[in-house]
């Protein structure tokens, strides 16, 4: 992550940087600025991240025996937390059973690796997990989720041949829970066969409204930059998201994508990919996700 690497210079420099304090600060927030756009994070919430931070850094006053340069950037730590999802640990753990999830995203994000690897993890919680290939589009996404639904043991349901995806959804979800899986897990289609972005969320819609998933995941890759923020909304707006998955975040994406997802759906990150294999796989945790940008 490059772009976002460089606010781990601006704390060094700015932990260095002799002369007045106020001097300090505002160098350090371009900095912090240059960083985040350059990790491709949405304007405006670099601007309202850097204006909270200033007005708290001029009008707080640091506690008693600590100096002011660690005092400020504890301000800088605790309001990019509060951007990346605050101190909400994110809940795994599904409030009741059984639970449907259905994964959304475009094609090529790691959706159909993703549906694999959320099931393991739900396995090893102990869950009976199913998946639902509904994905009609994609060739070979039926054969690979079919394929690694065997290889980590979870129930599996699709229709090879069927371009039917909203009754594939209804009838999978159905008949695993018919089974007994405690977990139903979606994976959808990430571009339309007949091409329109429009005819795609019309058709995310009608599955979200037949199968009434008890969760929406949008997956994103980390590499997507900037577009996330419209992608994120529009996916929201035709089926409400309730968590996001940043997937490659092992490449050398900067994943401040992801940060603009948040923005444009106000749901939080809950798990992240950091590699191809189904292992590869974390509870996203906010702090400690900080704690590294700030080294
Ligand atoms: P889909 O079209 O969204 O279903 O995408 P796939 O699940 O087929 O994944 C697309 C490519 O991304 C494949 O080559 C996956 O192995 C790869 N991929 C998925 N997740 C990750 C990840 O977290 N890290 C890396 N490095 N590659 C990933």
């Amino acid at each position: 992550m490059p772009g976002l690497d460089a606010i781990r210079d601006a704390v060094r420099k700015f932990l260095r940087l002799s002369g007045p304090y106020e001097r300090a600060v505002e160098e350090f927030i371009r900095d912090l600025q240059r960083a985040l756009l350059s990790a491709d994070v949405n304007v405006r919430l670099v601007f309202d991240l850097t204006r909270r931070i200033r007005e708290r850094a001029l009008k707080e006053k640091p506690p008693p025996g600590a100096s002011r340069r660690d005092w400020f950037l504890k301000i800088v730590y605790e309001e990019l937390v509060k951007l990346f999802g605050g101190d909400r640990e994110p809940e795994v753990k599904p409030p009741y059973t059984p639970y449907v999830i259905m994964l959304v995203g475009v094609q090529g994000s790691g959706k159909t690796t993703t549906a694999a690897k959320l099931a393991l993890f739900y396995k090893r919680m102990g869950y009976k997990v199913g998946l639902v290939a509904a994905d009609v589009y994609r060739p070979g996404a039926y054969d690979q989720l079919r394929q690694l639904a065997e290889r980590i043991g979870v129930m599996f349901y699709g229709e090879p041949g069927s371009r039917d995806a909203v009754g594939i959804a209804t009838r999978g979800v159905k008949e695993l829970k018919e089974r007994g899986a405690n977990i139903v897990i979606v994976d959808t289609a990430g571009r339309h066969g007949y091409g329109s972005e429009v005819a795609l969320l019309e058709e995310m819609k009608r599955m979200s409204e037949a199968i009434k998933p008890d969760e929406v995941m949008l997956v994103i890759d980390a590499a997507m930059g900037q577009k996330s923020f419209d992608l994120a909304k529009r996916f929201h707006e035709a089926t409400p998201i309730g968590s996001i998955i940043v997937t490659k975040m092992d490449g050398t994406a900067k994943g401040g994508g992801a940060l603009s997802a948040v923005a444009a759906t106000g749901a939080i990150i809950k798990f992240i990919g950091t590699g191809e294999d189904v292992e590869e796989f974390e509870v996203f945790n906010p702090r400690r996700f900080v704690s590294r940008l700030l080294g």
